[in-house]
């Protein structure tokens, strides 16, 4: 991580910084890591013999604390970034800057860009702007259309290890229990639970779902009750999509305490057993569960109202 943000540092202080970069991998808090440091070395005034920022000085600060006018940060809206995003990005991007002498964009998962997305944006990338950066962030380079693949130098970030990001997520003021848990999810995911953590709404987020799941596992029609009143105000598509890959991970320790494969750093074990006792889940129930919540992955994907998925689910479920 720290050689990334050297390798950036010297690239702009030799004046050497192109256009248009994809981050690659699966590391996203490294992502993030560089693209703060590269903004600030880009607009810092006190940076030293190397290119290396100060950190303390007001841009720096800033930059740090995500506060620059002259930076923006694209997420899909819903599942996809619609034209409109790019339109107006493009449009954003022809004004002067306000408060810099750059301007620069993040977008993150730009596989989800839709072709007439894409295309939007390669315009801006065939002619690029002088002081105009973009940074694209995507697991792999592959899933960017060729014609944007041509035009963005690719840097890639290796997936960290899961205890590395846990003790990445502990020093950002996670519980270490939910750290834990997030270290297990995709780092996309652990880092927008992260970004604005709150430990009880974690808290009580999981023990909503730990009860979800109890009568999931049971097979019991309570659960489609449980969605109309204990998880209502945690359905938006996004945080039913979170929901769903930690039913999974749930799913994941049960699936192997029943079958007696792996007791070591389960999730939640003390839990599954406790549901183990009470509830004697079949292991063909519990495969099945696996793939009923899949579906229902994909069915949120697809943008089936979060709402009536977990219904099904939960109506499948106890079938
Ligand atoms: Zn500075």
């Amino acid at each position: 991580m720290g050689q990334l943000s050297h390798y950036f540092y010297e690239l702009i202080h030799q004046n050497r910084l192109v256009h248009g970069y994809v981050f690659t991998g699966d590391d996203y808090e490294s992502k993030e890591h560089v693209s703060t440091e590269l903004i600030k070395a880009l607009g810092c005034l006190n940076k030293d013999g190397v290119g290396q920022p100060c950190g303390v000085c007001e841009h720096c600060q800033k930059a740090q604390n995500h506060q620059l006018a002259d930076v923006v940060s694209i997420q899909p809206d819903g599942q996809s970034i619609r034209v409109n995003q790019i339109r107006e990005l493009k449009e954003w991007l022809s004004t002067s800057p306000i408060e810099s002498n750059f301007k620069l964009a993040i977008i993150e998962s730009a596989e989800t860009m839709n072709p007439s997305s894409a295309n939007a944006l390669l315009t801006f990338l065939e002619e690029p702007v002088e002081g105009v950066y973009l940074v694209l962030y995507t697991q792999d380079k592959s899933n960017l259309l060729p014609t944007i693949q041509s035009r963005v130098q690719g840097v890639h970030f290796p997936r960290a290890n899961v205890s590395e990001r846990v003790a990445y997520y502990i020093e950002t003021g996670v519980s270490e229990a939910h750290a834990r848990i997030f270290g297990k999810m995709s780092s996309e995911t652990a880092q927008r639970l992260v970004s604005d953590y709150e430990e009880a709404d974690v808290t009580n987020w999981f023990k909503a779902l730990n009860y979800f799941y109890s009568t999931l596992a049971h097979g019991n029609l309570h659960a489609v009750i449980l969605v109309q009143t204990q998880l209502k105000n945690s359905l938006s598509v996004q945080q039913a999509l979170d929901g769903m890959d930690y039913l999974l991970i749930l799913n994941h320790s049960m699936l192997r305490i029943l079958s007696n494969t792996e007791i070591e750093n389960l999730t939640q074990a003390y839990f599954i057993n406790e549901v183990i006792k009470t509830k004697q889940p079949s292991l063909a129930h519990i495969l099945e569960l696996n793939d009923l919540i899949l579906e229902t992955k994909q069915r949120l994907q697809a943008n089936v109202a979060p709402q009536l998925a977990t219904e099904r689910l939960a109506i499948l479920a106890s079938q």
